[in-house]
């Protein structure tokens, strides 16, 4: 490649791999730049620090309860909404998440899009449709020398972390994405999925958590553990077999409240190791939000939002006290686009019957996972009383009894699921419902504060995150390169 057609071409044509830089550049969109992102960039290389905060699958609806609950429960509206009416210098605009196959991404896509500044198709993980394997900015800012960091209320190997760290044909591949990061040895990673680490559970027998260790770094497993981490090593922290508990069960089982971190404490431990001179990234997951939407579950989805809200506060506070940090708080994705409802002469009902859901002691998932295609009527209303205080009619226990047996027809097909039934119940009471039971176009939410976000347009296309971040810590071609 010649010098002067290297100065019209964009550096992300530095950040393939090598031997297909000619192919699929995709445009370069930063600060409305048309040809070379780095001489427009403004700010570069102003900040030595990038945290990126990811609520999965966040619609606007999740977004706008989360704030209803916190003030309606706890007096404070949401850290995330008390941003924007703050006097701090933030941007906030919408994001278009589409994949490469879909106007609808899925999480690997989405983590990918900023992950290596290329749309992919859904479910592959920083891999182009011809097996182009793009760098993805974990490694390139280890690379550069600066520390990496995941935490996430996901397994560890799942998706959005996946999509900041490794190359993979399908994210469904969570044993093989467990041995990258061993190879990759990136320096604080905490969640869940032990499962993918422990030699019982993996399909290869190996026991990744001792080769973790041979690395030198610190294991963890429970909370105590977590906090009495020494901030010098490098940390694994898995603090369940799966998922995390949602907010909401951990809150109720107290084994889960004594041994399993809070979202907002991982990321406060995770900046504590980060911190050094030579700066670091940080993806910080609420993974479970999604989950919660899938599932139509409505106190599952938004105690985890409010969770993820609590570790939003870490980071402000963290940035606050700096001007070397750029933080991005976002989604990936809309799904089933949940909403608090009209309900009652004059919407008198909406207000007090979402407060129902401040009386609920677990998700809807902690119920279905109590019943099963035999419970009878009377066992179905006596388990959702319990979850939930509520005293769901006959007839409502009886259309689950029959979608758990799959022999309940609705209009709507997707809608025949317990989950999306037990969801329609409650919507009844709670006036909180949902379009579906998967994700959605929606042009998503997305706020940035710190050194390079003048370069955001309101409207921005998602694969921007990533040029905004790499050059923002300033990385250039010759680093970058270097990785590859
Ligand atoms: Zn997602």
């Amino acid at each position: 490649m010649s010098e002067s057609k290297n100065k019209n071409i964009s550096r992300r044509d530095f950040l393939k791999a090598g031997a297909l830089s000619s192919l699929a550049l995709g445009p370069l969109l930063l600060g409305g730049c048309d040809s070379d992102g780095e001489q427009s960039f403004k700010g570069r290389g102003k900040a030595k620090n990038v945290i990126f905060m990811v609520s999965d699958g966040m619609s606007a609806g999740t977004f706008n309860m989360a704030d209803l609950i916190k003030r309606r429960k706890y007096g404070n509206g949401s850290h995330w909404v008390d941003l924007y009416n703050s006097d701090r210098r933030f941007h906030r605009g919408i994001m278009d998440m589409a994949s490469l196959n879909s106007p609808i991404t899925g999480s690997a896509a989405a983590a990918s899009s900023w992950g290596c500044g290329h749309r992919v198709n859904n479910l592959s993980v920083n891999m182009g449709p011809n097996g182009e394997e793009y760098t993805p900015i974990n490694q390139i800012f280890k690379d550069a020398g600066k520390k990496t960091g995941l935490v996430t209320t996901t397994r560890i190997t799942h998706a959005t972390p996946a999509g900041f760290s490794v190359n993979i044909d399908h994210r469904n591949k969570e044993d093989e994405i467990a041995l990258r990061y061993l190879q990759r040895e990136y320096d604080v990673m905490l969640g869940g999925g032990a499962r993918h680490f422990e030699a019982a559970s993996r399909d290869d027998d190996k026991n990744l958590i001792s080769k973790f260790a041979d690395k030198n770094y610190q294991i963890v497993q429970t909370r105590q553990e977590l906090t009495q981490a020494s901030a010098n090593k490098r940390l694994l922290g898995l603090f369940y077999d799966s998922h995390l508990p949602y907010s909401i069960d951990r809150q109720t089982i107290d084994e889960h409240q004594q041994n399993i971190p809070t979202i907002a404490e991982m990321t406060q431990t995770a900046l504590k190791h980060l911190e050094n001179q030579d700066g670091f990234i940080l993806q910080v997951e609420g993974g479970r939000v999604d989950h919660g939407a899938h599932a139509n579950d409505a106190s599952g989805m938004l105690y985890d939002q409010v969770a993820f809200d609590d570790a939003i506060k870490v980071a402000l506070d963290f940035v606050d006290q700096r001007d070397d940090t750029l933080l991005i708080i976002t989604t990936d994705h809309g799904n089933a686009n949940p909403a608090l409802n009209a309900a009652g002469e004059g919407y008198n009902d909406s207000a007090p019957f979402f407060d129902r859901l401040q009386e609920f002691r677990h998700s809807n998932t902690w119920i279905l996972s109590e019943l099963d295609s035999h419970s009878t009527v009377s066992e179905i209303r006596e388990r959702v009383e319990y979850a939930t205080r509520l005293g769901i009619g006959k007839d409502e226990a009886q259309a689950l009894r029959k979608a758990l047996n799959g022999n309940l027809d609705t209009i709507y097909d997707i809608k025949s699921n317990p989950s999306s039934v037990l969801g329609s119940i409650l919507a009844n009471y709670t006036s909180v419902s949902f379009t579906s039971g998967g994700h959605t176009s929606d042009f998503v939410e997305l706020a940035a504060l710190g050194p390079g976000i003048e370069n955001l347009d309101y409207f921005t296309r998602n694969t921007e995150l990533f040029d905004l971040m790499v050059n923002v810590a300033g990385l250039n071609e010759n680093m970058v390169l270097a990785s590859q």
